[in-house]
């Protein structure tokens, strides 16, 4: 079988492209284009360069973005000022707040303040609620990145076996609820595994397709999947590596060599989720500013 890999460049290219068209489109018709708020907090070497490709993506399709740096040191109540002002603010469409937050600041307090319209990043309750109804609701980005991807590659999801590696917020419970939904993509028997799991390399045996979303280099090998399976590869970790002048190179949580002859698809890391979950967001955002309280999907 002919390996095909999940190109997340092209992909969100093609996403940003269109993205890029429909803001064209609002500025002639002289409406406000998005505007997207993103909060850093502290010096974070892997938190900066995701805000920075972020507020970047926003300039190449034509969006207004404002980068909100503060140090680490930031208390809690001024930081939730801001978010405040930024909900108030209607020039403000969307706002992110880049996570992890310093460990005197309360992620959740953060995360609960955030107008639940402008939440683009699809963490607050509400939207987190709206999403496992199935109502329409911001979807979190990664998720949301990861079904766009299946979407464009029209992979076919109904009545497939999916194995999803991880159970955090962010990605796999999220990627579990999208995965088993009545949509397309969609219709999966969902495999939700964590640390606790027993047997996992014979689930994944099972899986027609394994999204692994666990933080540990090269976790998922070749003898945990079986020919033709679907990897969605979620991992972003630093290993060193001296010859990089960065000290690092990034790898997924699947090691790559061994599994990908045996796939039908799989994401390369870099180039595979990251580019997704920026394309997600910015759709988001597109849907936060044309008062669109979430997508469909
Ligand atoms: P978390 O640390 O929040 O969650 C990791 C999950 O993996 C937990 O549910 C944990 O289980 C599970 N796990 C850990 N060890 C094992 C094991 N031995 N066997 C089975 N399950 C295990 O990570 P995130 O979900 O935030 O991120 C996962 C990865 O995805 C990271 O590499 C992160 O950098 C990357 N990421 C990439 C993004 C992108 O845009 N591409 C966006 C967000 C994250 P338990 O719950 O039992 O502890």
């Amino acid at each position: 079988m002919r390996m095909q890999i999940l190109d997340g460049k092209l992909t969100s290219q093609a996403i940003k492209d269109q993205l890029a068209i429909k803001t064209a489109e609002l500025k002639a018709q002289g409406k406000k284009v998005p505007h997207l708020a993103a909060i850093l907090v502290g010096n974070n070497g892997a938190s900066e360069t995701y805000v920075a490709s972020k507020v970047k993506s926003c300039a190449e399709i034509g969006y207004n973005s404002t980068l909100l740096r503060f140090e680490d040191t930031i208390s809690e109540k001024h930081l939730l000022d801001h978010i405040n002002m930024l909900n108030e603010n209607v020039d403000i469409d969307g706002i992110l707040v880049q996570l992890p937050l310093p460990k005197h600041i309360n992620e959740e307090l953060v995360i609960n303040t955030i107008d639940p319209s402008k939440d683009v990043d699809g963490f607050h309750p509400m939207n987190v609620g709206k999403m496992v109804a199935g109502l329409p609701a911001f979807i979190p980005a990664t998720p949301f990145g990861i079904m766009l991807m299946l979407e464009h590659y029209k992979i076919d999801t109904k009545g497939k076996h999916a194995v999803v590696i991880g159970r955090s917020h962010i990605v796999g419970t999220p990627v579990s609820i999208l995965l088993s939904r009545n949509t397309n993509p969609g219709n999966c028997t969902v495999t939700l595994c964590h640390s606790h799991t027993h047997n996992l390399k014979e689930l994944c045996l099972q899986a027609d397709i394994i999204v692994a979303a666990i933080g540990r280099p090269d976790f998922v090998t070749g003898d945990m999947v079986k020919e033709g399976a679907v990897v969605v590869d979620v991992g972003i970790n630093r290993v060193p590596d001296a010859s990089k002048k960065s000290g690092f190179r990034l790898v997924g949580d699947v090691n790559y060599a061994e599994v990908a002859p045996k796939c039908s698809f799989i994401t390369p890391v870099p180039g595979g989720v990251g580019p997704m979950t920026i394309a997600a967001l910015l759709k988001n955002t597109y849907h936060a500013a044309i008062g669109q309280k979430g997508n469909q999907n």
